[in-house]
């Protein structure tokens, strides 16, 4: 089933019916016997929504003036690390906007610092704070980060224009690059994209697996595009398939990815939750293994809106932990607490 070609994955993200129960069964067959059944939990903490980007699609974009922008303190942060540590989640997120301002730079240094001093080196420390210098990429892999997630968001280059701004700091070839600054410095590599795009066609999609595949990553999150209102995107909403179209497409990705790449990690995405409450859980019943609590700060994470609907804004992270272990034991998995739950391919790949 690798050498899938491109008319090969189309066929597959078109599947409707018997063909498409088929495709998910062979892929949670897959997962299973290539990953174990085990879901892993990444804490994740969004720290910041300070970003120096204008992604044309995201809700905290640096032009959204209606957004209240926020940091959250140092010691919030390492509590929410210490409540993911103390209840064996084994790992966390940390995820912001894109800055690369040496005092940034700084601070992110300093707390993976402390997050490795308050767990004695045992939480694992993956990164989403967008592009930054091979340097930086350095600087942060060796104060203990070992993880990094940057989408691709599209892997075409047109695409990518018409969702991002042509000009310096959106540089298509700089993302690009940037996946590559991440392989060399040696981090576990995540990369992923948006699903029922505006513009998006099955060709973009089934192009955006083969990337994956050629960049040979170890890691991959991706979900459901879903619009907001105060993003130049949301003009364009007339082009979008209905929700539940772009999250059973979501799954049609998955499954055919999981194919392609068997030994990776695959997360369920929050976005998935947006549109269907079990939206997660199904993703992990059809080839994803990793899922991303959420341990920001309640208080914050209105603040933290990416698209319309964003699931758990005011639950903490206490209900939010049980709630999930309940419905991951319902879908049939177990929770690999304690284990950092590391990408097998990331081993075994040159
Ligand atoms: N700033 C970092 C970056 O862009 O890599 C990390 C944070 S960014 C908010 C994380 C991801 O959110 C992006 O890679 C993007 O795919 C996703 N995202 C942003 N807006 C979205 C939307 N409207 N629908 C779905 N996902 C969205
Ligand atoms: Fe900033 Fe990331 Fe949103 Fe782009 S996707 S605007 S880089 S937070």
């Amino acid at each position: 089933m690798i050498g899938l070609d491109k008319q090969e994955i189309i066929q597959l993200l078109k599947a409707t019916g018997e063909e498409r129960t088929a495709l998910l069964t062979r892929a949670q067959e897959v997962k299973v016997k290539e990953t174990g059944n085990k879901v892993y939990f990444r804490g994740l903490v969004e720290f910041s929504n300070i970003c120096a980007k204008d992604c044309l699609y995201c809700g905290i974009r640096k032009g959204n003036e209606k957004v209240i922008r926020y940091d959250v303190s140092d010691d919030e942060i390492l509590e929410s690390c210490r409540f993911a540590w103390e209840n064996n989640f084994a790992s966390v997120v940390l995820q912001s906007g894109e800055l690369s301002s040496p005092t940034f730079i700084k601070r992110v240094d300093d707390l993976l610092k402390k997050i490795k001093q308050i767990s004695n080196g045992e939480l694992g420390i993956t990164l989403s704070c967008g592009e930054q210098s091979q340097e930086t990429y350095r600087r942060w892999f060796e104060s203990g980060a070992h993880r990094y997630l940057l989408r691709i968001e599209s892997s075409n280059r047109e695409l990518y224009y018409k969702i991002h701004p042509e000009n310096e700091i959106h540089s298509f070839e700089k993302r690009i690059e940037a996946l590559r600054s991440l392989k060399n410095t040696g981090y576990q590599v995540g990369t992923g994209v948006m699903i029922g795009l505006p513009f998006q066609t099955y060709e973009h999609l089934a192009d955006d697996l083969l990337f994956f595949k050629k960049l040979d990553i170890d890691m991959c999150g991706m979900g459901p595009y879903i619009e907001h209102e105060d993003t130049p995107l949301y003009q364009h909403r007339h082009l979008l398939k209905t929700k539940q179209e772009r999250f059973d497409l979501a799954l049609n990705m998955i499954a055919v990815l999981r194919l392609l790449m068997p030994d990776i990690n695959i997360a369920a995405a929050t976005a998935l939750q947006a549109i269907d409450p079990a939206g997660r859980e199904k993703a992990l019943a059809i080839g994803a293994n990793v899922i991303m609590p959420n341990l920001t700060p309640t208080a914050y994470r209105e603040e933290y809106q990416l698209y319309e609907d964003k699931p758990c804004l005011d639950e903490d992270a206490e209900l939010c932990r049980n709630c999930l272990e309940a419905r991951i034991h319902m879908a049939g998995s177990e929770i690999g607490y304690g284990e950092w739950g590391d990408s097998k391919h990331f081993y075994i790949r040159s």
